[in-house]
């Protein structure tokens, strides 16, 4: 019997702790399964009583661990490709390890119908593939009618390639169980059709605090402004009002400030919530213009132009993700 240690070495924040880890969860599992005892890793002074460390990691940007030698590391934050071997990732997620989250997670797909240059999902993950039923992600004691789906193209899970897991099938069994359902990762505007979105209507939608009644999009390449109007107004003639409607805005990966500035005062105009995403935090101008987007009171109180005037104490990484 071994004894497995697991470190989490970033993630996004939940509540002030980090999001249940998927890969941690099933290695946990794996271990658990072969009889070995599995805990938190205690840190360096204790890594030599594990016979074995794994760490995952998902930002590029947190700062790398000291790796011991009988350390794994593994994630997007060290490779785009990193997959899990087969026998792990066929694993059930291990909740024993997260106590106490309020949530049901997982993914009812992986993969995605478009080919944005900046995303690593269609190089790791493909054309879209259906991937759990909504019932076998509900594995979670303390869940309740809670779903974070994980998904990063809920309506590209077509019929056609699967008749029993497809987008139709899964709103439909998330309708039924009367679940209060978050899209954490976003769904796609630009080709929802109108039947989705009446299904979206039918939907207990949420945010990730599962305590605001909206439903997250993107908007990350200008170029894609007709087409988002156009979801826009879809979504708006099915029966989601615009305050209901959050849009991350990826910017300074290929657009100009003024081009940031359009999509997100064209957002305002319609009624919708656009949250910035920097891609380089390190940015002075990329961290200015999400902290004025991100503050919702701010950005409804001044333009760009008067708050750009103000001198300001700017730490990206305190920006509150209102998801
Ligand atoms: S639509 Fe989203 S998930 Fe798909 S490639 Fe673009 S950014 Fe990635």
């Amino acid at each position: 019997m071994a004894k497995i240690g697991l470190y989490q070495v970033d993630g996004t924040k939940y509540q002030g702790i980090p999001f249940p880890n998927l890969a941690l969860m099933q290695i946990s599992s794996y271990h658990k399964n072969k009889g070995d005892t599995v805990e938190w890793y205690k840190g360096l002074m204790f890594a030599h009583e594990y016979e074995k460390i794994y760490a995952s990691k998902i930002f590029s940007f947190s700062p790398m661990p000291e790796i011991p030698e009988n350390m794994i590391i593994g994630g997007t934050g060290i490779d785009f490709t990193n997959v899990l071997p087969a026998e792990i990732e066929q694993q059930p997620i291990d909740w024993e390890i997260y106590p106490n989250t309020p949530f049901h997670y997982g993914f009812s797909m992986k993969g995605c119908r478009y080919k944005c240059t900046f995303c690593c999902v269609p190089k790791k993950e493909g054309n879209p593939r259906a991937y759990n039923t909504i019932d076998r992600i509900l594995t979670n004691p303390s869940g309740g009618k809670n779903l974070m789906l994980l998904d990063n193209d809920f309506f590209g899970n077509s019929e056609k390639k699967n008749s029993e897991n497809n987008w139709r099938v899964n709103i439909e069994r998330i309708i039924e169980l009367d679940l209060k359902v978050c899209f954490v990762q976003g769904l796609n505007i630009r080709n929802i059709t109108s039947e989705q979105a009446t299904y979206l209507t039918k939907c207990n939608y949420r945010n990730s605090k599962f305590n605001k009644k909206y439903v997250t999009f993107a908007w990350d390449r200008w170029i894609d402004g007709k087409a988002i109007r156009n979801g826009i107004e879809r979504v708006i003639n099915a029966g989601i009002p615009g305050e209901n409607m959050q849009f991350f805005i990826l910017i300074g990966y290929d657009t100009t400030p003024e081009q940031d500035l359009e999509r997100v005062e064209t957002l305002k105009s319609m009624g919708c919530k656009p949250f910035v995403m920097p891609y380089n935090r390190e940015n002075r101008y990329q961290k200015d213009f999400a902290r004025w987007v991100n503050n919702r009171i701010v950005f409804n109180s001044c333009s760009w132009q008067e708050y750009n005037k103000m001198p300001k104490k700017v730490n990206v990484n305190q920006m509150v993700l209102e998801l």
